[in-house]
């Protein structure tokens, strides 16, 4: 469903990404966990497009973003792109809504201006959606206007109304407190429980040995182990350990 092969990226002299392969079937929720600097945002930001890799295979849905050519990725055509980029959705850790639209302005502009869907049709979806984020009342509320967890659920019902197949969230929960990641967090288990397929950054380490169906631990640029939560939990793997013990 999603694809990466072989994904390289450096910043200058640093190895970000070294041979990442990873793949996302239909309906899995995948939680990308690992110590800070391993490059999980950098992964998460290749594998939508934010950022170039360097070299590896790139695809979505079966359809081929990037291939490697002579040790370097190539592209498809920017029309191609921009297909592809319609499949998935991104929810940040910081919200990113805009500051001077409307809750329901920030959730139907792309569906309306990008997908160039009917007004009406976008704004009735909005509305299902807000109801579904417990927000049926905050339509025209501003974001400075909200909760900090309350502007994490608008920004979910944006990603959600643009009809990914995909989501990613690149730490949805660390800009929050405890009260407020537990909303959030109740929010993505109910989309796991409608089999959205999900790829999810997090330090949430019940939540990934819950809600996740496969977790990757990254570090220093690799994917040092991948399987179901059980196997990653309970592995004895050194690094592994370290890490799962900090959080206890
Ligand atoms: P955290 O858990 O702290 O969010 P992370 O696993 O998401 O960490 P990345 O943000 O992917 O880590 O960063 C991986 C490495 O790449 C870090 O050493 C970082 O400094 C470096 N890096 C990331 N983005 C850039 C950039 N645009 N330019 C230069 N170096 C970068
Ligand atoms: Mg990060």
């Amino acid at each position: 469903y999603l694809e990466m092969k072989h994904i390289k990226k450096h910043f200058d002299e640093l190895e970000v990404l070294k041979d990442i392969s990873l793949n996302v079937r239909e309906g899995q929720v995948v939680a990308i966990i690992g110590p800070s600097g391993s490059g999980k945002s950098t992964l998460l930001r290749c594998a939508t497009m934010l950022e170039k890799i360097d070299d590896g295979e790139l695809s979505y849905l079966g359809e081929r973003a990037a291939y490697s050519q002579n040790g370097e990725a190539v592209y498809e055509a920017p029309g191609k792109l921009k297909q592809l980029k319609s499949y998935y959705g991104l929810v940040f850790q910081n919200f990113n809504l805009f500051p001077h639209y409307s809750v329901m302005k920030n959730i139907c502009d792309a569906p309306i201006r990008v997908q160039k869907r009917e007004k009406k049709e976008v704004q009735e979806q909005a509305k299902v959606l807000l109801k579904k984020m417990g927000l049926e009342d905050k339509a025209d509320a501003y974001p400075y206007q909200l909760s900090g967890g309350q502007q994490q659920r608008v920004s979910i019902a944006r990603a959600l109304c643009m009809n990914p197949k995909i989501l990613f969230f690149d730490e949805p929960t660390s800009a929050l407190d405890p009260q407020l990641t537990g909303e959030i967090l109740k929010v993505i288990k109910d989309l796991a429980a409608e089999h959205m397929t999900m790829v999810i950054v997090t330090h949430e380490m019940n939540f990934a040995r819950n809600v996740a169906d496969h977790i990757v631990f990254m570090e220093n640029g690799v994917i040092v182990k991948e399987g179901a939560p059980e196997e990653l939990f309970t592995s004895d793997n050194q690094r592994i350990k370290e890490f799962l013990g900090k959080f206890q």
